[in-house]
């Protein structure tokens, strides 16, 4: 999945609520397949158990979740204006 597509996942995720922290860093995900849990290291580092993950070490679910805990405010590709 491009890396573009896999943004505008996470974002997704993020805007229909679909992350719940369960403590200590570990976040249940709710993707379209399933839900998966994200876990954060010490380091900031997220792992995620999906397949996507295990096999690519990202994902959309661990994407969703680093976006999450810095608080970033994410671009969007659509609704600039011109
Ligand atoms: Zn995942």
């Amino acid at each position: 999945m491009p890396l573009d597509r896999m943004i505008e996942k996470a974002r997704r995720l993020l805007e229909k609520g679909r992350i719940e922290h369960v403590g200590d860093g570990v976040y249940n995900v709710v993707g379209d397949h399933g839900t998966y849990v994200v876990a954060r290291g010490f380091d900031g580092t997220v792992s995620c158990s999906c397949p996507g993950f295990i096999k690519k070490r990202r994902c959309s679910h661990s994407l969703a979740v680093i976006f999450l805990t810095r608080g970033v405010t994410l671009p969007t590709s659509k609704g600039r204006s011109k």
